[in-house]
């Protein structure tokens, strides 16, 4: 393994299989047999390293993009998850001034004035009376009473009205009614 050239002890290196002076091997203490040196040349470590590391850089990128990849597919499916509606019709708004909490003013409370919308939407058999409260740059209800809406239900009484520009509404159901049979 260690032998003398020109009068340097030196070895093979395990790896560019050149013969090198022991100082261009790294100490390594569990290489008590190679007077404590790393059978691979400090070159052919160093390179060795360089690799690891752009091996980690290869792998920490591919696990980044499928990740990327996972949300994309998630915001897509949430995106494209179609909601369904049910045409219904508006039988009757009515709008009435509220108010909507207090503000204070230079130490003056004062009202914030509002408008409450209730909705009653037909759908199938059943009526829904349904609430919308609406600051003053809210959005402005502007379906056409015996017009058809669109509407689909939600959690916790909530119903969501489709409006013309494809957003929704929501509105908070206080009131059911079903239709009486006709046939009877
Ligand atoms: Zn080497």
């Amino acid at each position: 393994m260690i032998h003398l050239k020109n009068g340097i002890l030196g070895k093979v290196c395990s790896t560019c299989h050149e013969w090198k002076s022991l100082d261009e091997f790294p100490t390594d203490p569990t290489h008590a047999s190679s007077q404590g040196r790393h059978c691979r040349c400090r070159d052919c470590h160093k390179k060795f390293a360089r690799r690891r590391r752009q091996k980690l850089a290869l792998v920490r990128n591919a696990v980044i993009v499928i990740a990327m990849g996972v949300c994309a597919v998630i915001l897509l499916q949430a995106k494209g998850k179609p909601r369904t509606y049910e045409t219904g019709k508006l039988v009757d708004v009515s709008v009435q001034e509220v108010t909507r909490g207090i503000a204070v003013i230079s130490g003056m409370a004062a009202p914030i004035p509002g408008k409450l919308y209730t909705f009653q939407i037909q759908v199938n058999d059943l009526t829904y009376f349904a609430e919308y409260r609406a600051g003053k740059l809210s959005y402005k209800p502007d379906w056409v009473v015996n017009d058809p809406i669109q509407a689909r239900l939600g959690d916790d009484n909530k119903m969501y009205l489709k409006r013309s520009n494809g957003q929704e509404l929501e509105v908070l159901i206080v009131k059911k009614v079903r239709q009486k049979d006709s046939n009877n």
